[in-house]
């Protein structure tokens, strides 16, 4: 039965959660990682990464799969497409149910992410999937010479809509404010390309479809008018919300939801660990998943040391 109980249990295997593995196994630790989906996490939908270092540019999945790669040369077990159905954190010995078995561990890292936030207007939940679209890079070429809405004022925002520059023949991009959030360089590049119409001081209102997206109707906020835009395609890029509701009871979490850590990256509970995008930091990068990950599987492994000293002394 010991042998059952893992030294650490990975809640993501993004590359928060892949990082912290590498380093959990490192220490020798009895690590396992569990996904509700493919191994890689979030990157995999971005278009090109250009701000991790060591590589000018990268597709988000190459980089993925550079991940998976790293942590096979390793004794790390991993259990994608497992969703986390159960969790009890608060005792000493964690328990973790999925649809297929149970796990038993004594520490946990929590690297579940998040995910993208609605705009909750109507005809948004309805079309998705008929030109309501979360994902550029897996559904921007369905856009050839089509005409597409972006929406939003952040990094997400801008890149996607510079990527879906390579299909549609333009992209509208409606942001709320007159100015941007989205890295310098970035805006440059939006600004700069023909294809993309800034739609500024302006909120969607509603996405009217006829079994497939036709319209927006879009309303200026300074003057109050409203108009509707033909458009094949919306993308929402409005910003991201943790995947955390099931540690809410147990973790504490800031008002959004997104996980309270220490600088060990430990939550409230001893021996649970929160990094990547669930948890409440300023920087949302896959440098700083990474990051984050090297510092909770350290800092798991000394959490194990101690506990192993503490049995032998007894
Ligand atoms: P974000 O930075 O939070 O930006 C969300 C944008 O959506 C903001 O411009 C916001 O407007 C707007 N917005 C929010 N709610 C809205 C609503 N209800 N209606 C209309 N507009 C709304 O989110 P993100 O772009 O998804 O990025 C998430 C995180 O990942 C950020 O930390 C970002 O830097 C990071 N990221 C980094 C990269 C990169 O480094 N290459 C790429 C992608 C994402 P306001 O500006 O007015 O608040």
């Amino acid at each position: 039965m010991k042998n059952n109980i893992y030294d650490c249990l990975i809640l993501g295997a993004g590359p928060a959660g892949l990082s912290a593995a590498l380093y959990c196994a490192r220490s020798n630790l009895k690590v396992a990682l569990i996904d509700s989906f493919a191994i890689g996490g979030a990157p995999g939908n971005y278009c090109e990464i250009e701000n991790y270092l060591g590589f000018k540019k990268i597709q988000g999945f190459e980089l993925c799969e550079k991940f998976e790669e790293h942590i096979d040369e390793f004794n790390v077990e991993k259990f994608p497409y497992e969703e986390i159905k159960e969790v009890d954190l608060t005792s000493d010995i964690k328990k973790i149910k999925t649809q297929e078995r149970e796990f038993s561990a004594k520490t946990v890292i929590i690297a579940t992410g998040a995910k993208p936030k609605k705009l909750g207007i109507k005809g948004e939940t309805e079309n998705i999937g008929k030109g309501v679209s979360y994902c550029a890079v897996c559904d921007g070429a369905f856009y050839q010479d089509k005409i597409v809405t972006v929406i939003g004022g952040g990094n997400s925002a801008l890149e996607e809509a510079l990527y879906l520059t390579k299909f549609a023949k333009k992209v509208y991009l409606i942001h709320r404010r007159n100015d941007f959030r989205a890295d310098e360089i970035v805006k440059e590049r939006v600004k700069k390309n023909k294809k993309i119409t800034l739609i500024l001081d302006t909120i969607p209102i509603e996405i009217i479809a006829n079994n497939k997206v036709e319209e927006i109707v879009i309303k200026n906020i300074k003057t109050e008018e409203e108009k509707k835009l033909k458009t094949d395609g919306v993308f929402p890029y409005i910003g991201i919300e943790p995947n955390s509701d099931l540690f809410f009871k147990q973790i504490k979490t800031d008002e959004s939801g997104f996980i309270l850590t220490d600088e060990t990256m430990q939550t409230n509970l001893k021996g649970v660990y929160a990094i990547g995008d669930v948890r409440k930091t300023p920087l949302r990068q896959v440098i700083t998943a990474v990051s984050d990950g090297a510092v909770a599987g350290v800092s798991s492994g000394k959490y194990i040391m101690k506990l192993k000293e503490e049995t032998t002394k007894v």
